[in-house]
């Protein structure tokens, strides 16, 4: 089949809504759009002006191919397009087939798209109102026909836009836009944004088994390169990315490893439901200049003879692992598996999760691992929630409420400056900050000394405060370290 379609930059919709009432058009429900597009092994779409992606629409899956655009006013371009099963299974299983098969991902683009359907010179046409998250408001009008109808087809789409009035019309695709766009064009000089734009279409060496991952170090180390992992279960933000600038900065070869590592999830927490948008994840790591993502399978993690654990006795049965029974024995295993796998000579943690930064020293200490632990500050949005994966669960209203971690925290932190050194009546007013707040249920507050992680009575030397709060059946915790006598914040 041919797609016809033309495409008009809008400042709103408002024109459009009001013919499509007069021609009595039938307006189709909203729906939320994620396009993932990906790149070919042998030749590089952009250059071809081909496209080939993945769209989830809500639950449903499916792929599509474009062919080049052929010549006319009308854009015009051969689409096969074809259905797989819904769910997130289903597309995760896809793009791993697509990304074994050599295909890179580049971009993803999220829209909310409400169409209308309707007759016009014998044809049926669809108008598309789409507000595309970074690029603004569109709309496209589409006509999807046979080649003998090619003509006749265009002429009617051109007829029906000038009817509309439509006439800023854009040529580029959403991909090509959003990939000019990276990164935001205020950021950095004409020749830097055009160094990043460069590199952001190429992508770094993607590999998911052990002998490849091995070879892949290998080759870097034959090259004196210094190797820096940031382990990460992906669903990748700000704070991620912080760790890998730090990598970066610091090593010659950084290595992103995404794994949502079943072990440290227990029986009815969200493993099934763990956000994994692969493809956004390797855009983020091209952007960042990572050099190999490693994207293991469960399988290749855990083969089904699997025996081996590693437990890093009392610390991990204390603040969250007292709620997350296994959750850090999951944890310590997974992460010497990929230090095995990868040998870093550094690897990078977030201090957001200060237990198991603690934890995984004492791991590295006692088992005498040859790698370096680096912990990296805690990024915060603008109203002081830490970045974290599980962010996505919570709506707007629970979005708004749980800045009361951080507000608690810093309490505690102005009490401490006020002199306080009692560690009860701290707790105290946390919970209670914590209780006053809607929809807030609290899991722990607790003040630790870092070393061991016991709780003290009294503050002195450098304490981890930390507390995990409940939003419905969305955990999300927070922590600051305080060296008493000289208070930090070193988020
Ligand atoms: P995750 O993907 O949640 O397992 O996190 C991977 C790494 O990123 C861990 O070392 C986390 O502590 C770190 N991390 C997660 N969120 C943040 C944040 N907001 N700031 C700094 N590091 C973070």
């Amino acid at each position: 089949m041919l797609e016809i379609e033309m495409k008009f930059s809008v400042s709103d919709f408002s024109a459009l809504e009001q013919h499509m009432a007069n021609w009595r058009a039938t307006p189709q429900l909203a729906i939320e759009e994620a396009d993932h597009y990906f790149n070919a092994p042998d030749r590089d779409f952009a250059r071809t002006d081909e496209a080939f992606r993945l769209r989830c629409i809500g639950i449903q899956n499916r792929i599509t191919y474009k062919g080049p655009k052929q010549g006319g006013l009308a854009k015009t371009r051969t689409e096969i397009e074809l259905a797989l099963e819904p769910g997130a299974e289903a597309a995760d299983k896809w793009r791993r087939l697509a990304v074994a098969l050599g295909y890179r991902p580049t971009a993803v683009v999220k829209k909310r798209r409400t169409c209308y359907d309707f007759q016009r010179g014998g044809f049926a046409l669809q108008a598309c109102c789409d507000e595309v998250e970074s690029l603004g408001r569109f709309v496209e009008i589409e006509i999807v026909t046979n080649a003998e109808q090619k003509q006749r087809a265009q002429d009617v789409i051109l007829q029906t836009t000038r009817e509309l009035g439509l006439t800023s019309s854009e040529q580029r695709s959403y991909l090509e836009m959003v990939l000019a766009n990276l990164p935001p064009l205020s950021l950095g000089t004409p020749g830097e944004r055009r160094e990043i734009q460069e590199r952001s279409r190429l992508t770094p060496t993607i590999t998911t088994t052990v002998a490849d991952t091995r070879n892949a170090i290998a080759a870097a180390r034959t090259q004196g390169k210094r190797i820096g992992l940031v382990p990460t279960m992906g669903a990748l933000h700000a704070g991620h990315e912080s760790l890998i600038q730090t990598a970066r900065r610091e090593t010659d070869f950084v290595v992103v490893s995404i794994f949502v590592n079943q072990t440290q999830f227990g029986p009815k927490e969200d493993l099934s439901r763990y956000p994994r948008p692969f493809d956004a994840d390797v855009a983020l790591c091209a952007r960042a200049n990572v050099d190999l993502v490693f994207q293991p399978t469960p399988e290749v993690m855990y083969p089904a003879s699997f025996k081996t654990f590693v437990e890093v006795n009392e610390m991990q049965n204390v603040l969250c692992g007292a709620a997350r029974l296994g959750h850090f024995r999951g944890v310590a295993t997974v992460v010497l598996k990929l230090f095995n796998i990868l040998q870093p000579d550094v690897a990078y943690f977030g201090q957001k999760d200060a237990q198991q930064a603690r934890l995984l020293m004492q791991m590295v200490r006692d088992l005498d691992v040859p790698v370096e632990l680096r912990i990296c500050p805690i990024v915060r949005a603008a109203d002081g929630l830490a970045l974290s994966s599980r962010n996505v669960y919570l709506d707007s209203e629970q979005r708004r409420h749980a800045t009361v971690l951080f507000r608690a925290l810093e309490l505690i932190r102005a009490r401490i400056d006020a002199g306080e050194r009692q560690a009860e009546p701290l707790i105290r007013a946390a919970r209670a900050l914590i209780d006053a707040t809607p929809g807030a249920r609290v899991d722990y507050v607790a003040i630790v000394d870092f070393g061991q992680l016991q709780p003290i009575e009294r503050l002195q030397g450098e304490v981890l405060v930390a507390l995990a709060v409940y939003f419905g059946t969305t955990r999300l915790i927070d922590n600051m370290l305080i060296d008493v006598g000289h208070v930090s914040n070193v988020s």
